[in-house]
């Protein structure tokens, strides 16, 4: 459930009049619902209210826009980084570092120096090598870097295969037949408090039966650690659950996947974290744009070319991605579009052959579901500058990002003198 909806025929973010942010921002824009964001997180802690001891760390790279992580901060979620400037957001938004978890294949030594001079409260190792570097690092200093070992159980997501990370052929984690050796020599290391195990299977999945899978394996593994003499005392179960992005997508509720983690965790007896990116941000977010003109007398639908474009909202270029697209003020007429932005490539296509609401020159429409992987992933690739970024909050609205003119970014482009 979102709070975009209409009233008395016109889109609205909350209380907000869509037309009356695209009116004083301007289009391009990217627009999120305080109280969507808020419903997301207190659904997914609700549930997860059976497990006894839990850390939510929102996964910053779905939506890194510090009013966001404020928000959700407020709602008492920590935040799962996989970079430097990820982890200095999320203690700029007021995260605590122990509710900082640091994932991600490639840390460099200084954000691995970084995580340890703000003292974060879990790395996720994902390599002997990384392990061996931290607990050097960290030695060197006199501290004790609390982590898990992030393993990679090799179960199909079955999601699109460029957010599928659980696989043999994956780049991410340890594969499970070398985790026990792994671990022995890690968790012998000064400067190592090797406390757990990770993991993260992939995003947008559709369907529990790969996560359950990927528990049952850490379950497996777990109980040989324990024989082993390793105290397990920390799992960290990732994130990956699914939204609707279309009408009759059903991705499993919070509620359905809080029952299976507690039915395949409930004798675990260890502390689980949570790394929830999309469910909580997705649909609190929509791209608001402007129709610039509709093109017609091609072979097939006209062309509606909007405003936005690929370099602001990446998906359907990136992943083929669906992202509904509804009229701000629809007419109640519809019509099949091929819907684009204006950019020199045809990757730049929103929908093709879509049924949708009529639209012509100057209408206002919004691409939903845009509140995850979103603007994060904006470039300005054409030179068109960064989308600005706006939070409403009931009646009222502030701007959360400016937008980055063309300008603005060509002032950070120094020519050399000798040219
Ligand atoms: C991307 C990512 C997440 C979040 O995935 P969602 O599908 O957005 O929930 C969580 N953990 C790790 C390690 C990730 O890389």
């Amino acid at each position: 459930m979102d709070h975009f909806a209409l009233k008395d025929g016109v889109l609205h973010a909350e209380d907000i009049p869509l037309p009356r942010i695209a009116e004083e921002v301007g289009t391009p824009v990217y627009v999120y619902s305080r109280a969507t964001l808020e419903r997301h997180a207190k659904v997914f802690a609700d549930g997860l209210s059976s497990v006894p001891r839990k850390l939510i760390a929102f996964a910053v790279k779905a939506n890194p826009n510090l009013a966001v992580l404020k928000v959700l901060q407020n709602q008492g979620f920590g935040a799962d980084v996989v970079s430097g400037g990820e982890l200095m957001r999320a203690l700029a938004a007021g995260m605590t570092p122990d509710t900082i978890v640091f994932s991600g294949v490639g840390k460099t030594r200084e954000e691995l120096i970084l995580g340890l001079d703000r003292q974060i409260g879990q790395f996720n190792i994902e390599s002997r090598e990384e392990g061996r570097e931290l607990a050097e690092l960290a030695a060197q200093r006199g501290q004790q870097a609390q982590a898990c070992l992030r393993i990679n159980p090799d179960v199909d997501a079955k999601t699109h295969e460029k957010i599928s990370t659980g696989k043999a052929e994956n780049k991410f984690g340890i594969p499970l037949v070398h985790a026990r050796e792994a671990f022995a020599e890690l968790a012998s290391l000064d400067g190592i408090n090797l406390r757990g195990v990770a993991v993260h299977i992939g995003s947008q999945l559709g369907d529990l039966e790969p996560l359950e899978t990927a528990f049952g394996k850490l379950a497996t593994l777990i109980a040989d650690l324990r024989a082993a003499g390793h105290a397990i005392t920390h799992v960290d179960l990732g994130g990956g659950l699914g939204v609707p992005y279309k009408v009759g997508e059903n991705p499993p509720s919070p509620a359905e996947y809080g029952a299976m983690v507690a039915r395949v965790t409930g004798d675990w007896d260890v502390h689980l974290t949570f790394e929830p990116g999309r469910v909580i941000a997705g649909n609190a977010g929509v791209l608001l744009t402007k129709v610039i003109r509709v093109k017609r007398g091609g072979n097939g639908p006209p062309f509606v070319i909007v405003d936005a474009a690929m370099n602001d909202l990446a998906r359907p270029a990136l992943y083929g991605a669906w992202h509904d697209c509804d009229a701000v003020v629809p007419s109640g007429e519809r019509m099949t579009a091929n819907i684009v932005g204006p950019i020199c490539e045809t990757g730049d296509t929103f929908a093709r052959d879509r049924d949708c609401d009529a639209l012509q020159s100057g209408d206002l429409a919004v691409f939903r579901t845009a509140g995850a992987y979103g603007a994060t992933m904006a470039s300005s690739y054409n030179s068109r500058g960064f989308v600005p970024e706006v939070l409403v909050d009931g009646d009222r609205y502030a701007v959360v990002a400016e937008r980055l003119s063309a300008d603005a970014i060509m002032s950070a482009e120094p020519v050399p003198d000798w040219l």
